[in-house]
This record gives C-alpha cells, sequence and structure tokens, in this order.
C-alpha cells in the first residue's frame, strides 16, 4: 500500500519548528483496517478550519495529528480551539519540539515548562518512546526530566504521582522528542460524515440543535429541514434557525437547511379534521416530508429532537404513530434526556442563546387545546382520510428552497 498523502514522509528534512499542536484521537485508534481513512479525515478537516488561523502544515504520524505553525503569524489559540470542535479529536495538546536527545530535551523542559506551570503546586512526569531505541527508558526519561522542572521552577512545585495538578508529558517519537504540560479535551466521538449523512429536522427550540450535534459527534454529517408556515411565522423565525445552523457548523462543517412551507397543510388541517388531532396529523405531514427530502439528498436516517414525554406529541403512544410512517430510520438522541439535561448540551454547542430568543414555530400555530396523548393508530388515520394527503405532501415539497450555511471558508 502506497503512503497516503496526508501522512507525514518520516525520510523528509526535518524543520525545528517552536510550539506545535498535538491532536490525540480515541475511538478511531480501535478502526483496524479503516484507521486510515479516519486519520485522513481528521486531517482534510482540519486543513478545511485552519485558513482563518494562519499558513500549518497538518498531517498525521503514530496516531497523532500535527498541526505545525509555518510562521510567525499563525494564531495557535485559535487553532487550538478549532480543533476543540472537530469530532473525532479527544485531546488538543500545545507541545514544544526539540531534538531528540536528552540534553535537548532537559534544556527545552527548562525553557518551556515554567511559564506553563503558574499556578500549579503538584506534577508528574508521563514519558513515553514511540522509538525504543532512544538510549534512557521511559522511566529514567520521566526521573531525569522530573528534577529537571524542580530545578526550573525553584522549589515551588513537587511531585505526586497519584493525584497531581498537572501530567508533564514528553514524548520520544520517530523524528523529535515534544515536551507539554497538560492536555485540553476535544470534542470526542468519530468525524464527521464517517458514518454517512442524516437529516435533522430543525425547529427553533433547544432540542433539535442539540440532538443535530450528538448525531454528528457520531459521525454524521448534517443537513438540516426546517417547516415553516408563513405568515403565521414570520421572517425572524427563518433567520432564528437559519443563525443555529450557522452556530451548529463550528461543530457539524457545513450545512445545508432546506426549508418547506406548511401552510395550507396547517390550514386543510383545521378547516377539514378534529382538533385535538392538529398537532399528531401535522407531524406525519412533517415526517412523510422529511423522509422524501432525506431520500432526495441521500440522508439515510431522521433525527429529530424529541424527548420522551416531553409534550403531547412525544408520548410513547403518539411517537409510535409518526414512527410507522417513516420508513427509513429515526434517531432521537434526547430521547432519554430531561430538559436540563439538554440544556447542558445546548450551552455546550454553544445554541442555546439562539434557542431561546421567543419566535413561533410552526407546530404552535392553530395549537389544539386538548392534543390527544394517546392518540390510536385508526382514528388517527380515519382523520388524516379526510384531507387529500398526497397532493398536499406534493404540493407543499414543491416550496422547498435550499441555503447552505458555513462557518469555514474551507467548506465551499
Ligand atoms: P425543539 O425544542 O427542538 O423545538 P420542541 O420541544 O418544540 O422541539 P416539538 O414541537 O414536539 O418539540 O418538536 C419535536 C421535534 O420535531 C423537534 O425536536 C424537531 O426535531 C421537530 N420539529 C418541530 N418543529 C419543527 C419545525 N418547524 N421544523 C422542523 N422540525 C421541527
Ligand atoms: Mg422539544
Amino acid at each position: 500500500m502506497g503512503k497516503s498523502p496526508l501522512a507525514r514522509d518520516t525520510k523528509e528534512e526535518i524543520k525545528m519548528i517552536d510550539e506545535v499542536i498535538l491532536c490525540k484521537y480515541g475511538e478511531i485508534v480501535l478502526k483496524g483496517q479503516n484507521r486510515r481513512n479516519f486519520e485522513s479525515m481528521l486531517v482534510k478537516e482540519l486543513r478545511r478550519r485552519a485558513c482563518p488561523h494562519g499558513i500549518f502544515k497538518i498531517y498525521y504520524n503514530q496516531s497523532t495529528i500535527y498541526v505545525e505553525p509555518q510562521n510567525d503569524e499563525c494564531d495557535m489559540d485559535g487553532m487550538s480551539e478549532t480543533a476543540k470542535h472537530i469530532f473525532g479529536i479527544i485531546g488538543v495538546n500545545r507541545a514544544k519540539a526539540c531534538e531528540k536527545n536528552m540534553e535537548s530535551i532537559i534544556a527545552t523542559a527548562k525553557e518551556y515548562l515554567p511559564a506553563k506551570l503558574v499556578g500549579k503546586k503538584t506534577f508528574k512526569v508521563d514519558a513515553r518512546r514511540s522509538d525504543k531505541a532512544f538510549p534512557l527508558t521511559s522511566p529514567e526519561i520521566s526521573r531525569d526530566v522530573g528534577a529537571a522542572v524542580l530545578e526550573a521552577t525553584g522549589g515551588r512545585m513537587r511531585v505526586d504521582v497519584k493525584n497531581p495538578d498537572v501530567v508533564i508529558t514528553v514524548e520520544v517519537r520517530d523524528t523529535q522528542a515534544y515536551i507539554r504540560a497538560g492536555q485540553e479535551a476535544g470534542a470526542g466521538g468519530l468525524p464527521i460524515r464517517s458514518a454517512g449523512r442524516g437529516l435533522l429536522m430543525l425547529s427553533g427550540g433547544i432540542d433539535s440543535p442539540v440532538a443535530g450535534c450528538m448525531m454528528a459527534k457520531r459521525g454524521l454529517e448534517i443537513e438540516a429541514l426546517h417547516f415553516e408556515s408563513f405568515p403565521y411565522t414570520s421572517e425572524r423565525a427563518r433567520e432564528k434557525v437559519m443563525q443555529l445552523a450557522e452556530e451548529m457548523c463550528e461543530f457539524c462543517g457545513r450545512m445545508y437547511v432546506h426549508v418547506i412551507s406548511l401552510t395550507h397543510i396547517q390550514e386543510e388541517l383545521r378547516d377539514n379534521c378534529e382538533e385535538d388531532y392538529f398537532t399528531i396529523l401535522l407531524r406525519i405531514f412533517m415526517m412523510r416530508l422529511a423522509e422524501r427530502c432525506a431520500r432526495d439528498y441521500k440522508c439515510h436516517a431522521l433525527i429529530t429532537g424529541e424527548s420522551l414525554g416531553q409534550v403531547a406529541s412525544q408520548t410513547l403512544a403518539a411517537i409510535e404513530v409518526t414512527d410507522s410512517v417513516a420508513n427509513m430510520p429515526v434517531f432521537r438522541p434526547c430521547i432519554g434526556l430531561d430538559k436540563n439535561e439538554i440544556i447542558i448540551q445546548a450551552r455546550k454547542f454553544g445554541t442555546f442563546e439562539t434557542s431561546i430568543l421567543p419566535f413561533e414555530d410552526c407546530c404552535t400555530v392553530f395549537t389544539p387545546r386538548h392534543p390527544k396523548t394517546q392518540p390510536r393508530i385508526d382514528d388517527v388515520m380515519r382523520e388524516l382520510a379526510k384531507v387529500d394527503v398526497e397532493a398536499l405532501l406534493d404540493e407543499a415539497y414543491a416550496t422547498m428552497t435550499t441555503e447552505i450555511k458555513v462557518v469555514y471558508e474551507g467548506y465551499r
């Protein structure tokens, strides 16, 4: 097998570089034959998002992705933050590279680490050598670097191997050694697009953006579908959804957002069907339209922000009815979460503040006073038969418009 262009050619001449970012990945390590694909996906993802932060050389080697600034103008803080939003990466480490000999390692540790250890009282050194020909063993490297740190911090710090404030890591790799203090958590999960594509039913609420980000974390590329009901819902409500989609791009990369009008469907339901069934009937239309959109845009699952029992349309009986009209997997990652738990996720994914802006959703148009919480499928189908379902679906689908949302220009 030829070497991937995204992997480093180890024979290449090594240029001495200053601080670098080492990205560590988690589950991908278990992926056997597919591992290289996953590594390439992560490298591409980092390259797409690197542009605003300067010129970086990005490649993988020995279970690590190296992000090396190519000049002094590079924004290392910005690049580290960006790397923390990339699913598949579990640790983002600023590290100092040095020559692979103890003299250089000790000198670099003394010069680089004190500033990184401000405010910390205890440490331990964890040394690893992937180069087994290195003359010292890992415990010996740890011992010598530990002594150097004690000296460089002037007795301010002490060693605690059980519960240190900070772990100093020394990695002796095939071409250089790397020294760092601590590790910043990455987003975890699997690289975006590694699991295919799903269609998120995106409302302006708190739950559906979280649901989309949770599935993106498991490797799904997310495309979104929003239903509006103009003039019952406003232009501002649509803008809010577009803003949410853009915020999700921090984690999801880029996103196509489709918008379909439900106005006529809702008016037909209001004029022809029993009020108590409005909500469940509307959800049937939403699922049917979402499935059609998913098939046209090669998405293989639907994603919703439903949480069991949250509202009338999310009782088990209601979900059983809406599920019965979908002929593809429906993922509901929030199903077992309380509202508070969903809010914690929404804050983490950065969508909460926009989600709570007060704009109406089509689900709140013509809301029944007593929505059926225990709908029977026969009764629902009887009500549904009072409107021309297929004609309404075709008409609504024809209103679909599509926009693309990107945060990083590298995605265009
Ligand atoms: P959210 O908090 O995400 O807005 P919700 O609490 O308002 O959801 P429902 O109105 O019952 O709950 O909607 C359940 C799910 O149906 C949403 O999470 C979303 O996936 C989908 N959904 C609701 N309204 C819309 C809409 N206008 N466009 C697209 N999908 C929608
Ligand atoms: Mg909800």
